[in-house]
Parts: C-alpha cells; sequence; structure tokens
C-alpha cells in the first residue's frame, strides 16, 4: 500500500503515523521527491483500513500495490536510485561502463587489461574469480587466488572491483573485498543466497536468468531488498529463445519496462547477450540509446587465447574505439559517462 501525502503534511504528523504502522507491524519506506511525499508500506497491509488511512487530512491518497515486488518499486520510490560505488556514481543520469576479462587468468593478464579499460574510460572493472561453468572439465577460475589479483588490479588502478560470488560461504571475503558483487544469471533465483545478500550493504549486481522473465527479475532484486539491502543494479544480459546465431537473445526492451516499473539502475551485458565480439559495437550502442544506466563489457588482451568466453571478448583497442561513441549517444539521452 502506498499514502501519497499532501504537500503541507507536518513532520510530526508523518513521525506519529509511522509509529502508529510500526505498533501495527507495517514498515514504511518515506520517500520525499520533488513533487510528492510518498509513504510505502510494506508488510501485512490488510489489517489496515483504507478509508481510516485516507481521512487523515494530511494524505492525499491511499493506493493499493497489486504488484509483488514493492521495495523495488517505482511507485513507492519515483526518483531514480543512484548507486555509488568508490566515489563513482551509476543511475540517476550517471552511466558507467564496468569492463575487464571473463575470468582472472593471471597477475599480468588482469593488471594489463585494468590499466586499458581505465585509460579507455572504464570506471569499474570486472573478472570473474569463481567461475559458473556448464562444463565441470572447463577452467573453473582462479578462485580466491583470483579476488586476491583482482584487489591488485584495484590497487594498481584505482577502479572499483566487480566479480561473481557462486556460494554464501564466501560473502565474508566478497564483503571485505569487492566493490560490488555479481550475482549471476544461474543464481538469480538462488533465493537462500540472495537473502544473505540482502543482509549486506554493498551494491549487488543482479544478472537476469537466463529463462526468466522480468517480473521474476524484479522480484529477486525484491528478496535483496527485503533484508534492507537497496544497492541493487539490475543487469539485462541476453535471453533464451529459438533464435541460436547469437548466444541468447539480448531483450533490449527490458530497459524501458524496467525503467517504468522500477527505480533501480539497469545496466546491459552485450558481451554474454551475443556471444559474439563484432555484436558487442552495435549492441552497446543500442542500449545506451534505450536508457541503460550502464554497460559491463568483456575485453581480453588476447581473446584467441582466453580461458573463457573469448569469442566475445573485445581487445582493448576496440573498447577504446568504442567508448567515445557510447559518450556520444549519453550527450543524446541527457546522460553522462561516470
Ligand atoms: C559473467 O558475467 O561472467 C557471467 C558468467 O555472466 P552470466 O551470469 O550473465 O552468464
Ligand atoms: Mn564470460
Amino acid at each position: 500500500m502506498i499514502l501519497v501525502l499532501r504537500e503541507n503534511a507536518s513532520q510530526a504528523q508523518i513521525d506519529n503515523l509511522i509509529i502508529w504502522l510500526k505498533s501495527m507491524g507495517v514498515d514504511t519506506h518515506l520517500s520525499v521527491g520533488r513533487y510528492q511525499t510518498i509513504l510505502g508500506l510494506v508488510g501485512d497491509t490488510s489489517i489496515l483500513d483504507e478509508d481510516m488511512l485516507s481521512s487523515l487530512d494530511f494524505v492525499e491518497s491511499v493506493k493499493r500495490i497489486r504488484e509483488p515486488f514493492k521495495n523495488a518499486n517505482r511507485k513507492f520510490h519515483p526518483d531514480d536510485t543512484v548507486i555509488e560505488v568508490g566515489g563513482r556514481k551509476l543511475g540517476g543520469g550517471h552511466f558507467q561502463i564496468i569492463a575487464g576479462p571473463c575470468s582472472v587468468e593471471s597477475e599480468e593478464q588482469i593488471t594489463y587489461i585494468a590499466k586499458e579499460v581505465k585509460k579507455a574510460g572504464a570506471g569499474m572493472l570486472r573478472g570473474g574469480a569463481f567461475k559458473p561453468r556448464t562444463s565441470p572439465y572447463a577452467f573453473q577460475g582462479l578462485r580466491d587466488e583470483g579476488i586476491r589479483l583482482l584487489m591488485e588490479a584495484k590497487a594498481e588502478t584505482g577502479l572499483p572491483i566487480v566479480t561473481e560470488i557462486m556460494d554464501a560461504n564466501h560473502i565474508p571475503v566478497f564483503d571485505e573485498n569487492v566493490d560490488v558483487i555479481q550475482v549471476g544469471a544461474r543464481n538469480m533465483q538462488n533465493f537462500e543466497l540472495l537473502k544473505e545478500l540482502g543482509k549486506l550493504r554493498k551494491p549487488i549486481l543482479l544478472k537476469r536468468g537466463l529463462a526468466n522473465t522480468i517480473q521474476e527479475l524484479l522480484m529477486s532484486a525484491e528478496y535483496i531488498m527485503a533484508g534492507g539491502n537497496e544497492q541493487v543494479i539490475l543487469c539485462e544480459r541476453g535471453i533464451r529463445t529459438f533464435e541460436t546465431y547469437t548466444r541468447n537473445t539480448l531483450d533490449l526492451s527490458a530497459i524501458p519496462v524496467i525503467k517504468e516499473l522500477s527505480h533501480l539502475p539497469v545496466i546491459v551485458d552485450p558481451s554474454h547477450a551475443t556471444g559474439l565480439s563484432r555484436m558487442v559495437r552495435p549492441m552497446s550502442l543500442a542500449a545506451a540509446a534505450a536508457g541503460a544506466d550502464g554497460l559491463i563489457i568483456e575485453v581480453h588482451n588476447d581473446p584467441q587465447h582466453a580461458l573463457c568466453d573469448g569469442p566475445q571478448s573485445l581487445t582493448p583497442d576496440a573498447f577504446s574505439k568504442l567508448v567515445p561513441d557510447i559518450s556520444a549517444i549519453l550527450g543524446i539521452v541527457g546522460k553522462e559517462l561516470g
């Protein structure tokens, strides 16, 4: 349920209402926007008398929300959420490019790529340490050593690090050392993992599952937010369709749909969406034009010999040529890089 409050509502009236709602077992989320103040009610609101709430002279209207997601819902929180990572902003007009290899392979590799992507304009470094591979015989990542090498690359470049978690047992190490914790497509509905991540106060990059709807993505964000962690970045990374030319089908329309439904920032992964490096450039430009708040792009110094996802990786040179064109599109849609 949401209450739209009148402009003249006093702080004391709002505070008293919040205290009373709490005593009824209903949590609140106050959002003071430029034009409207909204009180979002979370919990069992069926016990509340809608007419009584409407009759309060500082309440303009009362709306019951039918959508099953509340914390992630734009109706509760009309303004865009802006996530800050190491002094960089993502969302609300601030666009970030996260770039780096699929997997951390060695100290030289990750440090070299980190320097190159930073020079080209990336604001954060990606790199998998724990890898969700389809085959148990494929390279599984350097694991803890991978996290350590990412930290070294961060120390060298100042770039915040983004890496995927697969096991809730790793949360203490990730919470201490990683700037943005990625939940991969395969774990989007690992609800126990999401609940544990909800206890942190750290940005979570939540990727859309291979065969999940936008609503299911928002419900997964809700799991994290219900625990009190409101820093969720959504990521469209392509979904399974009957089309097989590209690795997945990039659902670009998910961007404006999510923007309508949610205040959370949404970024696009054109690398996993297409699986083909030559498709990364057009899809990156399209994502920026469609209103995305950022991109996560795989970049490798030697794609042919990459231990994972070489065919979809850009070289540092191709990446550096792409960034200025993304910036040009951001100028048209009223956003800025960084
Ligand atoms: C990744 O980003 O390295 C990755 C495995 O992506 P996804 O979970 O989208 O497949
Ligand atoms: Mn990859």
